[in-house]
C-alpha cells in the first residue's frame, strides 16, 4: 500500500465532496438546539445530502446505520444517531462523509449547545487550533510526523490528552487510504508529503486521559475516565504553496 497522488481533475472532484460536507455540516450546526433528538440531525444530514447530489460515505460503511456520526459529551467518535435528546450545555461532535463524482470528502466539528461551561470552551478552541497547527504543517516536503507532532504539541501544551487509539487517514476514491495519521508523533519522521496528497486530519481531544472504551452498542467510542471529547476534522490538499483545504464552502 503507498500513498495515491491525486491528479488537478481529480482534486477538483474531491473539492465539490469537501463542499458538500462543509455546507451540511454547517447547516447542521445552525440546527442544533436542546430538545433535539441526535436521529433528527441524521435526518437532515440524509436530506441535504441528496439535496446536493452526494451520497453518505458513513451509511453502510462495516455496518455503520447511519448518515452522520453524533457523539455527545464523553463520546469521541462514531456516535450512532438516536432517541437520544440534546440538552442544552451539552457538546456534540458531527461528523460526515459525501461522496460525489467517485470521491470522499470528510469533515468533523465540535459545537456546544446554548451555554457551555468555560473547560468545554477552552477544550473546543484547543481542539480546533489543533487542527490548524496540523494544518500548517501539511506543505510538500515536509513529512507525515510533522503533522502529527504539531497537534500533539498544541494540544499536550494545553493540558489535553490526544486520543492515540483512532486516527486520520489518506483519502481520495476510498475514504481510507494510507497513511494513518496519528494524533501524535516525531517531527521529522514518516512519509514525505508530495504535492497531491490528499488528507484527513481529525485530532480527537479529551480534557482527561487519551484512553478510551467502546460503547455496547460496538460502535461509539468513549473516553475511559468519563471527561468530555473534542473532535476537528478537515480534508486537505497538498499543494505548491502548503495545504488547500476542501471541506469548505
Ligand atoms: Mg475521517
Amino acid at each position: 500500500m503507498s500513498i495515491i497522488i491525486k491528479s488537478d481533475r481529480e482534486i477538483a472532484a474531491m473539492r465539490e465532496a469537501g463542499r458538500a460536507v462543509a455546507l451540511v455540516l454547517r447547516i447542521l450546526a445552525g440546527e442544533l438546539k436542546a430538545g433535539m433528538k441526535t436521529r433528527e440531525l441524521d435526518a437532515i444530514a440524509a436530506r441535504e445530502l441528496e439535496r446536493l447530489g452526494a451520497k453518505p460515505s458513513f451509511k453502510g460503511y462495516r455496518g455503520f446505520p447511519a448518515n452522520l456520526c453524533v457523539s455527545v459529551n464523553d463520546e469521541i467518535v462514531h456516535g450512532i444517531p438516536g432517541e437520544r435528546v440534546l440538552a442544552e450545555g451539552d457538546i456534540v461532535s458531527l461528523d460526515l462523509g459525501a461522496i460525489v463524482d467517485g470521491f470522499q470528502g470528510d469533515a468533523a466539528l465540535t459545537v456546544g449547545i446554548g451555554e457551555i461551561s468555560p473547560e468545554a470552551e477552552r477544550l473546543l478552541e484547543t481542539t480546533r487550533a489543533a487542527l490548524q497547527a496540523g494544518v500548517d504543517m501539511a506543505y510538500a516536503g515536509a513529512r507525515l510526523g510533522d503533522i502529527s507532532a504539531a497537534i500533539q504539541q498544541y494540544a499536550e501544551s494545553r493540558g489535553y490528552g490526544v486520543i492515540r487509539e483512532y486516527t486520520g487517514h489518506g483519502i481520495g476514491r476510498e475514504m481510507h487510504e494510507e497513511p494513518q495519521i496519528p494524533n501524535f508523533g516525531q517531527p521529522g519522521t514518516g512519509p514525505l508529503l508530495k504535492r497531491g496528497m490528499t488528507l484527513a486530519l481529525e485530532p480527537m481531544v479529551s480534557i482527561g486521559d487519551w484512553r478510551t472504551r467502546l460503547d455496547g452498542n460496538r460502535w461509539t467510542v468513549l473516553t475511559a475516565d468519563g471527561s468530555l471529547s473534542a473532535h476537528f476534522e478537515d480534508t486537505v490538499a497538498i499543494t505548491d504553496d502548503g495545504a488547500e483545504i476542501l471541506t469548505v464552502v
